[in-house]
């Protein structure tokens, strides 16, 4: 097979070409006026992403380092969080919140599941004396293919009182967010997922309520203090040398998105994700989700019987081309996923689910092969 590969991994994610060439340019100086003005206009277009009139910091980590930055600047050592796990990237979360000193209760829900609002609202109303400084949840946990419901659960927690910080990190662009109007208080993102840029950027979006609670916040920082990010930006700069050719695919990808719309680029994931789940289905797979909440941006699917989970992806990848990943954690052996966020059209929704099925057929699963493909194609006119 020549190098020509479908990725459809739930990050890092496939790029345009115009946001590729956007990071082809020369280097510039990052205290100039150039780079201000791309700063400028990605935090603007950022802010209408978040759906938040409070801050957005555009950070030089992964993922992860913007959930270190959330913790950090939130939070002091001893504070207590409930942390909401519905999978690897929920237990991440709180993981960085124990490593800097907090006490961390979890309140976890099966792999498969989403987290149920009510469990929620109970626990919280069960802390009459509000010890509970933050709730930490995961709203697309990229591990299982779940969607948490934060229109539910932010004003839940809004109730309360305590400061909710969202790990969006695959959510953002695949599906809405509405920060302010849901009582978000804290949420972060990621470049490599729906946003179709290579890795390297994160995004924290700090709303007005988490911004008081940043003055108070005790846990040692540096790197990732925000104060200081503050001080810069309001001058059109970072604290620290940014990737400088990540912002200006930022920019590029934030105008791509404008064209397309924001809600137009929601239901575009909600019917590859559909059409996918049909796809799935059609050639008698078993999908790991309950299809309630199940995510728009990656789909899991369980390993049928008899074949060798790892054996199928490396057939799909070296002779189809087609890129999948595995399961993480304990689902690791026992299932795969298939990424469609970010920069994925029909074709390729198509197409990955008509190599799945000629792919497990091959390996001597009695399937029909082109049943996936025609359910998708079905489900996609329909
Ligand atoms: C990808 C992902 C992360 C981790 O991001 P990195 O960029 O790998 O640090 C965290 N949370 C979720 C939900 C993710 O999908």
């Amino acid at each position: 097979m020549d190098e020509k590969q479908l990725l459809m991994i739930p990050g890092p994610t496939m790029v345009p070409q115009s946001i590729l060439l956007a990071g082809a340019g020369p280097m510039i100086n990052h205290r100039g006026p150039e780079f201000k003005a791309a700063l400028d206009e990605c935090t603007a277009g950022l802010k209408r992403v978040f759906q938040t009139s409070g801050d957005v910091y555009i950070l030089t980590s992964s993922g992860t380092g913007g959930l270190e930055a959330a913790v950090v600047n939130m939070l002091s050592p001893g504070d207590l969080v409930l942390s909401i796990s519905i999978g690897v990237f929920g237990d991440r979360f709180a993981t960085i919140a124990e490593t800097y000193g907090a006490k961390v209760e979890k309140l976890d829900f099966p792999m498969g599941s989403a987290a149920d609002p009510e469990k929620i609202r109970k626990r919280l109303a069960e802390d009459a004396k509000k010890q509970i400084k933050a709730v930490f949840i995961t709203q697309n946990e990229t591990s299982t293919g779940v969607m948490n419901d934060l229109s539910k659960i932010g004003p839940i927690v809004g109730e309360h009182g305590a400061l909710l910080l969202v790990d969006g990190i695959s959510s953002l662009v695949a599906m809405d967010c509405q920060m302010d109007k849901w009582r978000l208080d804290v949420v972060v993102a990621g470049s490599q997922k729906a946003f179709m840029i290579p890795p390297g950027l994160s995004f924290v979006a700090v709303g007005e309520r988490a911004a008081a609670a940043m003055k108070q916040a005790k846990m040692p920082r540096f790197y990732f203090d925000l104060a200081q990010a503050q001080r810069y930006l309001v001058q059109g700069q970072t604290p620290w040398t940014p990737a400088v050719p990540q912002v200006f695919q930022l920019r590029e990808g934030l105008r791509l998105l404008e064209k397309e719309g924001l809600r137009n680029c929601f239901a575009r994931h909600a019917r590859f994700a559909r059409a996918t789940r049909e796809g799935v289905k059609a050639l008698g797979l078993t999908l790991l989700a309950e299809e309630s909440c199940a995510s728009n941006a990656v789909t899991s699917v369980r390993n049928p019987e008899g074949i060798d989970g790892a054996a199928f992806r490396k057939q799909m990848r070296e002779k189809y081309g087609v890129v999948l990943a595995g399961g993480q954690g304990v689902l690791k052996d026992a299932i795969f996923r298939i990424g469609h966020l970010g920069y994925v059209g029909e074709a390729d929704i198509i197409a990955t689910l008509a190599l799945i099925g000629l792919c497990l057929k091959e390996l001597g699963l009695k399937v029909d092969p082109a049943a996936g493909a025609s359910a998708a194609i079905r489900a996609l006119g329909s």
